[in-house]
């Protein structure tokens, strides 16, 4: 038995066998061969088995996404017999005598760079396309998996996990989440508390755990690998604790959240995609604070379209029946990269081209988006979000883009709801500072404490080597919250809060005195902090 302490960022305990996720840094070598037609014949038997592999992933799309969803994986099979690029390799594997996985990765290399170097936008996504299909025909000939897939619900163990990582698991195959990096307030922290996935954080990732049984608990942050029998009930005693108060809370389900004093605080949930409004409604949301429809894109290899991102919208809109739906537009950058966009690496990309700076410079990306939510509209209560937001230029432009959006719907007589409020994030010490005036240009505020505390206090919100030396509640940041709500409140707005602090429950007391309107939380925070509220004197 071997014990580990970590840092818990998603409470839970989770039992079962590790595996442990490695990223691959690939060196192709150049190898010369001799026998040309042996090398000729892997190139075939690798296409047709890469071949295989498409056709079965576009027919499990299609089973659980729908055929437009799985339509990349045929684009993708066309690559793979496109003339020009076999051309390539073939050419490369006869004239220079080397093996078929160089010369694979020449072509794969040369074709990537021909089209990032296109003028026309959307030949040039495709970059991204002939990367996947390159790494697949690599990954088959050098015998690798196709991806990582577990055959059995496992607990993931890896250094760092990227959102687009994360999303992309199969979720019934993943019990829980133990890395090196990551913080509480990083992304695929988030992620996982909406998916509900028990994680640590902070462990160094040891290869041999490999295999091992193990169990893990997200409330103390241990790890405890081939547990004995003893420490195994206890850590599932505690598992059990959790789960019967958690039992408890389920009569608050469909209660209100006031406290004693008649203060009225609503509490809904933040989500990721449609597959989390089931647990949103389960734990009794009043709405959906906070959509991060940048989900949709991440787990794409490509930028979904208006009638994908309609379903999805629509989806969430109906299934919430009549309660307010809060989309937030595409907040991708920093972390969140898709490869796709053609982002560049860029020094502090935290503090760079992100969020609605690349919607504002790409407003086809923009306006399919909006065309999408606001057809999505017609099917529900939906509001609009716009995230990063620095200025009243900024607001005046997604304005803009959104009369566009609607003008064009409108004339094409599609059915939209004409009202729907727009709202920002406040997630900037700049928006904070002059909410009074950006309070005047919409309909409602939410709080993102999770940048709002990052850009404040100067503290990476992933780097976990500032875990108890920045403080997430210091005054400052609670002083451009109060701020917030009292612009907002002066021009007749709502303000809620949607980043991770509007779950601290050390401090919902202050944001109740504060007169915030709303708290956004992951869904299995719900019912704690109604709990809170409703014991609340005030
Ligand atoms: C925030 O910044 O607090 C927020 C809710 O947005 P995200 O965590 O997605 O950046
Ligand atoms: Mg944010």
């Amino acid at each position: 038995m071997r014990r580990y302490k970590g840092t818990a960022v998603v409470r839970g305990i989770a039992e079962g066998r590790i595996c442990v996720f490695r990223k691959k840094e690939r060196q192709i070598e150049k190898v010369c061969v001799s026998d040309i037609s042996a090398e000729l014949l892997k190139l075939e038997e690798a296409k047709e088995e890469a071949l295989i592999q498409l056709g079965a992933l576009y027919e499990k799309t299609v089973k659980e996404a729908g055929p437009e969803s799985a339509a990349i994986f045929e684009m993708h099979s066309m690559i793979l017999e496109d003339g020009a690029f076999n051309e390539i390799i073939i050419e490369t594997i006869e004239k220079e005598q080397v093996c078929a996985e160089y010369a694979v990765s020449v072509a794969g290399r040369r074709f990537e760079e021909m089209f990032a170097n296109m003028d026309d936008e959307t030949v040039r996504d495709r970059s991204a396309d002939i990367r996947d299909v390159t790494e697949r025909l690599l990954k088959v000939l050098l015998g690798e998996e196709d991806s990582f897939s577990p055959q059995e619900p496992v607990l993931i163990a890896a250094e760092d996990l990227t959102p687009s990582e994360a999303v992309r698991f199969d979720r019934s195959k993943i019990l829980g989440f133990i890395t090196h990096r990551g913080s509480q307030d990083s992304h695929t922290a988030i992620l996982a508390g909406i998916m509900n996935i028990p994680m640590i954080t902070g462990l160094e990732i040891d290869d041999s755990w490999d295999n091992s049984m193990a169990i893990m608990e997200g409330f103390s942050g241990m790890l405890v690998i081939d547990p004995d029998e003893e420490m195994k009930e206890q850590i599932l005693g505690w598992g059990t604790t959790y789960a019967e108060n958690v039992k408890k809370l389920r009569c608050l389900k469909d209660e209100k959240s006031i406290t004693r004093g008649g203060r009225e605080i609503r509490i809904c949930a933040n989500i990721g995609g449609v597959e989390d409004v089931a647990a949103a409604l389960d734990n009794g949301a009043e709405g959906i604070g906070l959509m991060r429809s940048e989900s949709l894109y991440l787990k794409s290899s490509r930028l979904p379209d208006e009638e994908e991102q309609f379903n999805v919208y629509k989806a969430v809109a109906e299934k919430m029946g009549g309660k307010e739906v809060v989309i937030r537009t595409m907040d991708l950058g920093a972390d969140k990269k898709v490869g796709y966009l053609g982002l560049e690496d860029e020094e502090n990309p935290a503090m760079g081209y992100r969020g609605i700076r690349i919607c504002l410079d790409r407003p086809d990306i923009f306006i399919t988006q909006l065309r999408a939510i606001y057809r999505a509209s017609a099917y529900g209560k939906v509001a609009i979000m716009f995230p990063m937001v620095v200025s009243a230029r900024e607001v005046r432009m997604c304005k803009m883009h959104v009369k566009e959006a609607r003008e064009q719907l409108k004339f094409e007589g599609k059915p939209i709801d004409e009202n729907v409020p727009l709202g920002i994030m406040i997630e900037t010490p700049a928006a904070a500072l002059i909410s009074e005036s950006l309070a005047k240009e919409v309909d409602f505020f939410s709080i993102g404490t999770n940048d709002l505390c990052q850009y404040t206090l100067a503290a990476d919100r992933r780097n976990d080597m500032l875990r108890g030396i920045v403080d997430r509640r210091h005054p400052a940041v609670l002083e451009l919250i109060r701020m917030s709500v009292e612009n907002g409140h002066k021009a007749g707005i709502k303000v809620g809060i949607c980043g991770e602090l509007a779950a601290d429950e050390e401090l919902t007391e202050s944001f109740v005195r504060m007169g915030v309107d709303e708290l956004s939380v992951s869904p299995s925070n719900i019912l704690i902090l109604r709990k809170k509220v409703r014991d609340m004197e005030i």
